[in-house]
């Protein structure tokens, strides 16, 4: 799962096009926000994926 820590800030980033959604959250907000924005996680060759509304469009 892309949700990076910036000094004790979570943000979720696109794991396509490296958008991020605003931060400030702790772990479990990050996730709500990914939810709330339509954004998706996936799993690829093992790996979590979190994939933007634009992304998903664009496939
Ligand atoms: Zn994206």
């Amino acid at each position: 799962m892309s949700i990076e820590k910036f000094g004790g800030i979570f943000t979720p980033t696109c794991d396509i096009c490296g958008e991020e959604l605003d931060g400030g959250f702790d772990f479990y907000d990050a996730v709500q926000a990914k939810k709330t924005a339509g954004w998706k996680s996936r799993k690829t060759n093992g790996e979590w994926e979190d994939v933007c509304v634009t992304c998903q469009e664009d496939e």
